[in-house]
């Protein structure tokens, strides 16, 4: 090899052990960023912003959602009143609806979400279409979902849920309007109050499902 070659080779070699070096701190940094999620307390009432997981890859436009972001919260709740979501429990009127968003809940928290009440086994419809960002079972929440609109700038949380739909998935597409699953009493709702929890939050431009700031969906609902 001329000596030319090989410190080509040398600085190649340099660069691979670089890069290897900095995904290596990467996915550390992911880790213990997933770690601390994991060992923040779980809230008494599910909220639409997770306290535990790791992220799901997600498919929508980057820069439709990044966009989005920077919309101010008046503007982003004018996108969502624009989409006409779907009330999500099946039989529910508009009149039925109680904004329980501003409620107190235990450790000092807003509810951050509304409380539709129905007999177990009622059938929770997608308010939008989308995509299921994620399948979760937290000790708050129970059974829960949560799904990504088209341009994954909000997401929809479904909680206390008796049982999914059968066969519904991650990453699956779903259309307004579609079966998701049935309402119940899991986690820490009452059983003799069994009841959707259902919040929407606008997605941080990461994008990920536990986290964003959570929109009051009972205006959007009760139009
Ligand atoms: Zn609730």
């Amino acid at each position: 090899m001329r000596r030319v070659d090989r410190r080509r080779v040398e600085r190649l070699r340099r660069r691979v052990i670089a890069m290897g070096v900095s995904f290596a701190s990467g996915a550390l940094v992911a880790t213990l960023l997933t770690d601390r999620l994991e060992r923040t307390p779980m809230q008494a009432e599910p909220a639409a912003i997770a306290t535990t997981g790791s992220s799901s890859p997600t498919v929508a436009p980057r820069a439709a959602a990044i966009e989005a972001a920077r919309l101010s919260t008046a503007d982003a709740i004018g996108v969502l009143a624009g989409r006409d979501l779907e009330i999500p429990v099946q039989g529910v009127k508009a009149t039925d609806l109680h904004d329980t968003f501003n409620d107190a809940r235990a450790l000092g928290r807003r509810h951050d979400a509304i409380d539709i009440m129905a007999p177990r086994g009622t059938e929770v419809l997608a308010v939008d279409d989308g995509t299921i960002a994620k399948l979760f079972t937290s000790k708050a929440g129970g059974l829960t979902i949560y799904q990504f609109d088209p341009t994954e700038t909000f997401s929809y949380y479904y909680a206390h849920l008796d049982r999914y739909a059968v066969g519904l998935a991650e990453y699956q597409r779903v259309r307004r309007g579609q079966l998701l699953g049935y309402v119940g009493s899991t986690g820490n709702a009452s059983e003799t109050a069994p009841h959707l929890h259902f919040a929407i939050a606008r997605l941080d431009t990461d994008r990920s499902w536990w986290k964003g700031d959570p929109i009051n969906p009972y205006p959007l609902l009760a139009k």
